[in-house]
């Protein structure tokens, strides 16, 4: 179904769900989209996913003893080497969970590190996220340190070798930090480099945004994928979240598979988030890929283009919004929805599950890219020897013909190629 290696590490994601939380969220959903955010991550084989219900988070092992064991048991028949858990672990609970589990565990902040540490693309990006990663790891030295002192305390302990070491790692941690941000300093973002990523692929680039789980890759499977309407050209070797893919009309273009959104993105990271989001500024066409059936999709889509406001967009970039799942819409909600898309020619209807829609959009993606070709007649005056000159020039002429008043093209041609023509002939 995708293009993950075999001998990719069996991965089991956890969701706490702990009553006493104020910040808790709806448990399924919650669990959900952190399933969503585990298979964004490359080598890595999801085998399992389940709730832990929590009255409150257990300070030296986060979960119940019981609850260790089953679960343990699970993980040991499973064969699982890496556990995810979507919420905060202290340093102590991750240490002991994966003594007791004999497991990898990354917590939630964790694995949003890594998946953004994979697909940072840009200089910013890896520079960004690796300030992040540092940051991350200098707070967990604090707080183990801060769990060994008060036992070291207890003992009527001042200092000793651990703390020392952990005093040394936090310095160098800070050495490095100081030492990225300067580098950061000096990365100069341009438009003008943006355009050279993106005139050094000689293919037009589709990106895929929007928040996690709404079906960007499910999307970008099913258009990659051995479909009827869209075949995989093979030059696999770009990225695994670059393809390459024919429009039905022909046309080749790039598919880019982009970091997700993600709720509750950690403070911490979001610098990171956004520098690994700039390759979309390398786009011809961007589709914003949103799940209509979440309760808060509006809220979702507004954060997306708020964000991609921000990163400054061009403005030339055509932009669709793609609304997915339209197949897990109740009956009654789905006629208002298909009313908007019909009067906003931004908006298409699509289940990238079902496949509906899926025509449609890739007519009209490549339709907005300038892919699809239209007949047309064009006349224009004797005098007019500029706008002749231009349309030989982009070999759209099928036929000239010689009229009283002037002359008479029939052409094929674009809408960008259409709408050139009329800023130049006027
Ligand atoms: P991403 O995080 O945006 O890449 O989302 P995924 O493609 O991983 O999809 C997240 C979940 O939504 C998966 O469980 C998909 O099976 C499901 N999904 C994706 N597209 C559709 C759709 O059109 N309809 C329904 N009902 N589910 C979908
Ligand atoms: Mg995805």
């Amino acid at each position: 179904m995708d293009h993950r290696d075999t001998g990719a590490m069996r991965a089991f994601v956890l969701h706490p769900d702990i009553q006493s939380s104020p910040s808790r969220r709806d448990p399924a959903a919650a669990l959900e989209e952190a399933v969503a955010l585990a298979r964004a991550l490359p080598d890595l084989d999801v085998v399992g996913s389940s709730v832990v219900r929590l009255s409150k988070a257990q300070p030296g092992l986060l979960f119940g003893r019981g609850k260790i064991e089953e679960l343990g048991q699970r993980f040991k028949a499973d064969d699982i080497g890496l556990v995810l858990v979507d919420g905060p672990v202290t340093p102590v609970q991750q240490r002991n969970l994966e003594k007791e589990w004999k497991v990898k565990l990354l917590d939630r902040t964790g694995l949003i590190l890594e998946i953004f540490a994979d697909r940072a693309r840009t200089r910013e990006g890896v520079l960004q996220v690796e300030l992040a990663a540092l940051s991350y790891q200098r707070t967990r030295l604090v707080r183990a340190w801060t769990h060994l002192e008060r036992q070291r305390g207890g003992l009527g302990f001042v200092g000793g070798p651990g703390e020392t070491q952990i005093e040394a790692d936090r310095r160098a941690i800070d050495e490095a930090i100081t030492r990225l941000r300067r580098q950061l300093a000096k990365v100069v973002k341009t438009r003008a480099l943006h355009r050279a990523a993106r005139a050094k692929v000689p293919y037009p680039i589709v990106a895929l945004v929007g928040y996690t789980n709404a079906g960007k890759s499910t999307l970008f499977n099913r258009l990659t994928g051995a479909d009827v309407m869209a075949k995989d050209m093979l030059f696999a070797t770009l990225d695994p979240t670059m393809r390459g893919v024919a429009l039905p009309d022909g046309t080749d273009v790039i598919l880019s598979d982009t970091v997700g959104f993600i709720s509750d993105l950690p403070t911490q990271l979001v610098a990171a988030f956004r520098a690994t989001l700039e390759e979309v500024l390398a786009a011809d066409i961007v589709l914003h890929v949103r799940d209509i059936a979440h309760p808060e999709s509006e809220e979702q889509a507004q954060d997306v283009r708020a964000i991609l406001g921000d990163l400054g967009l061009d403005e030339d970039v055509p932009l669709l919004e793609i609304w997915n799942k339209i197949d897990a819409v109740t009956d009654d909600a789905r006629a208002p929805l298909e009313n908007r898309a019909k009067r906003d020619d931004g908006v298409l209807i699509v289940s990238a599950l079902t496949g509906e829609g899926l025509e449609v959009f890739t007519v009209t993606v490549a339709e907005r890219l300038g892919g699809v070709k239209r007949e047309d007649v064009v006349h224009l005056p004797f005098s007019a020897g500029r706008a002749r000159a231009w349309l030989f020039d982009q070999g759209v002429v099928e036929a000239e013909e010689q009229l009283e008043q002037g002359l008479r093209f029939r052409v094929t041609w674009t809408d960008r190629q259409k709408a050139r023509f009329a800023e130049i002939g006027a």
